[in-house]
């Protein structure tokens, strides 16, 4: 128990994965309040010299906000234009509060093709740790305005994790609209119990996850939980915690436990 509040506490390469509803109204607009916070957090770690990556979900969702869309379309053009549109706003709101607390943001997207292919993933780590070199929070996303099944990730969950294994990250979070992984979906089980620690991946708590009802985000536990098992396999502890309160972040590193924390031994059945 102490080696892993130890082992977080020391992480020194940290990324942050943001869902949609946690960054965004259910109107979805941009939810100022939180990512002002959030990006407030982020800025200190950076300046007690920690390297931070944010994952960002929530192109679309401010996609469809700015064009006041009241639902998600469901072709693919439209999805990859809102994303264009979206992408571009969220980028800018973070790149203006991050240069208010003095820090430098840059924007990095990806699709899978260049995770599976070696020299281009070499390219992705040593722009990475360029970026860390120069002091650069980079800001990830899935490259949403070209991905198509055969090159995409699919959700930002599984992104993250693969971005956390790609830069050897000492943690992964993943901040969500839920205090963490509950044994059934608390939106329709009142009595639902939070799981504060996991060790490995075990079918039971597969078992846990079930899908999300929310209209702009994608994924729900199953997803997290394939993130988790990323995780597991490559040794690197994972937390969902509750993104409503970014101070969570600053909990978390100082040791407290909070939300899911999932102990990475290597072992899933
Ligand atoms: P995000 O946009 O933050 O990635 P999601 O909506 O994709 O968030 O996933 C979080 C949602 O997953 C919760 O709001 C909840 O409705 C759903 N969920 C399903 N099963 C569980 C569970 N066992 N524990 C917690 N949340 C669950």
């Amino acid at each position: 128990m102490g080696d892993i509040v130890e082992e977080i506490k020391n992480a020194k390469t940290i990324v942050v994965k943001v869902g949609t509803s946690t960054i965004t109204h259910n109107n979805g607009t941009i939810n100022l309040y939180v990512v002002e916070r959030l990006i407030r957090v982020l800025s200190d770690l950076r300046n007690e010299d920690k390297d931070i990556v944010l994952v960002t979900s929530g192109a679309i969702g401010v996609g469809c906000s700015r064009l006041k869309l009241s639902k998600k379309p469901d072709s693919l053009p439209e999805k990859q234009a809102l994303a264009a549109i979206g992408q571009i706003n969220l980028m800018h709101i973070y790149s203006k509060l991050l240069n208010e607390y003095g820090q430098i943001a840059s924007q990095v997207l990806l699709t899978k093709d260049v995770i599976d292919d070696e020299q281009r993933r070499t390219n992705a780590v040593n722009t990475f740790n360029t970026l860390f070199r120069y002091g650069s929070i980079p800001i990830v996303n899935e490259n949403d305005t070209v991905a198509t099944e055969e090159i995409e990730f699919g959700d930002n969950d599984t992104l993250s994790a693969i971005v956390a294994v790609l830069i050897k990250a000492d943690l992964l979070i993943l901040l969500s609209d839920i205090d963490g992984l509950y044994d059934k979906n608390p939106k329709y089980h009142p009595d639902a119990q939070l799981i504060p620690i996991v060790h490995g991946i075990t079918s039971q708590i597969e078992q846990y996850s079930q899908n999300t009802d929310n209209s702009f985000g994608t994924g729900g536990m199953i997803t997290k939980l394939a993130a988790a098992r990323i995780c597991n396999r490559h040794g690197i502890p994972m937390v969902i915690a509750n993104g409503d309160n970014p101070y969570n972040i600053c909990r978390i590193i100082n040791g407290e436990l909070v939300g899911t924390v999932f102990v990475p031994n290597g072992k899933e059945d």
